[in-house]
């Protein structure tokens, strides 16, 4: 997005990428279906960069998710908002995006060179190892968007923290976000039930509550409601060595409905059988109910459980799998226009920075933007 902007105002670009073509990890958020944005109203949206939020604002309101949403309209890639309020392209993937977006760069006179690995600046140059031999490069300006740490097999490995630590950076360490928990599942319970939904579900931990969807894994839980809670699960595990995880099975109706359903005469059906009809719970879900515990038969008590069972998470799975990373370079370390204090002229913008978001369309609104704001930066302080 930097480079986009600042092609588009007559300077002359170079995107240097360690990897053999660009845009690697937004391929695979693609796979996903390429959750661009969020529609909710600006505030709550900011909201939900919890404490970075007032460090972002100025990026965001410069490019906010309507800004975004104009853009790859204009790609092509025709969105649309999904039920949950969260924005995708029609086509549900990022090839044809990229696809258009290098094409437009290409016209704008973008040059690139994969296969550049950035070994760090001296003397005011950039240092890259290239395929056939080292490269140094004095431009203008630097944009470093180097990306956080998880899956690190796209490119992203967040081994600039070495880099710019030697440079008195501050940066906050690296961690998993949007990521899994481990569970010490009974055998039984991970052989039968990994791989298998909890769908439309309330999970809480403390005060904070997320309704959605959430995977059993074998080692454990992950999916989009358990992403939402991540960095309040990985702070506690931090601090207390486990979490506990609360889960309200049927969230849109009442103990008391749930304990009138339970009341009726079971006949001969078993207390599987019972539950599945009484209250359509799937297999994974009654089988919750008994993992750790073996399930009282009489109603308030079934009822209770299905609104709060209680899960122990006990590890924060790492970062070659979690779809974001938490810490970075520190808002501190940076001035109002994202340029570090420690190098003059080299900007910072992207998950490189020290913030964390759901998912939802936060990871790359928030990229975007940060992108858009130092290549601005850039034009306002040496023009194109
Ligand atoms: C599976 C998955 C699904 C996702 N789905 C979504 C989603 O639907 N919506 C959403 O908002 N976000 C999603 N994300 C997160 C989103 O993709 C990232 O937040 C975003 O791509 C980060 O952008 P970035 O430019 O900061 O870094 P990256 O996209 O990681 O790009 C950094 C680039 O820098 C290059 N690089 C790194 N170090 C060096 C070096 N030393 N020298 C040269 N090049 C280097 C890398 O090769 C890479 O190309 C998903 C992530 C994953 C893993």
């Amino acid at each position: 997005m930097a480079t986009e902007v600042l092609s588009a105002a007559g300077a002359a670009v170079t995107v240097y990428d360690r990897m053999p073509s660009v845009g690697r990890k937004l391929l695979m958020a693609g796979r996903g279906g390429l959750n661009l944005t969020h529609s909710e109203p600006f505030e709550s949206f900011l909201s939900r960069y919890g404490t970075a939020a007032a460090k972002l604002r100025p990026m965001l309101e410069a490019f906010p998710p309507a800004a975004l949403i104009d853009w790859a309209n204009r790609l092509g890639a025709k969105t649309f908002v999904g039920s949950s309020g969260r924005v995708f392209p029609k086509a549900m993937k990022a090839s044809p995006l990229l696809r258009a977006w290098l094409a437009r760069l290409d016209a704008q006179g973008v040059q690139f060179r994969v296969r550049h690995d950035w070994r760090g600046c001296r003397d005011g140059a950039l240092l890259f190892r290239g395929p056939a031999s080292d490269v140094a490069v004095t431009p203008d300006a630097t944009v470093l968007a180097l990306g956080g740490a998880s899956w690190p097999r796209l490119g992203s490995t967040g081994d600039w923290t070495r880099l710019l630590g030697k440079k008195s950076v501050a940066i906050s360490p690296l961690r998993a976000a949007n990521c899994g928990f481990s569970i010490s599942w009974s055998d039984i319970f991970r052989d039968r039930f990994a791989g298998q939904p909890l769908k439309n579900a309330r999970f809480s931990h403390g005060d904070m509550s997320a309704r959605g969807e959430a995977m059993i894994t074998a080692y454990g839980i992950e999916g989009g409601a358990i992403y939402a809670l991540s960095s309040a699960l990985r702070n506690a595990i931090a601090k207390d060595g486990r979490a506990g995880l609360d889960i309200d099975l049927r969230p849109d109706i009442s103990h008391d409905e749930l304990a009138r359903r339970l009341a009726k005469p079971r006949g001969k059906d078993s207390l599987t059988n019972f539950l599945r009809k009484a209250l359509n719970l799937s297999p994974v879900e009654i089988n919750l109910l008994r993992e750790g515990e073996s399930l009282a038969s009489d109603a308030a008590t079934i009822a209770r459980r299905v609104k709060h069972v209680r899960l122990t998470l006990t590890g924060t799975q790492g970062l070659d799998r979690a779809i974001s990373t938490a810490g970075g370079v520190s808002f501190d370390a940076v001035d109002d226009s994202l340029m570090l204090k420690a190098l003059p002229g080299v900007y910072v913008a992207g998950e490189m920075l020290d913030w964390e978001a759901p998912t939802g369309g936060y990871l790359l609104q928030a990229c975007f933007a940060t992108g858009a704001f130092a290549a601005r930066a850039i034009l306002a302080r040496i023009g194109a």
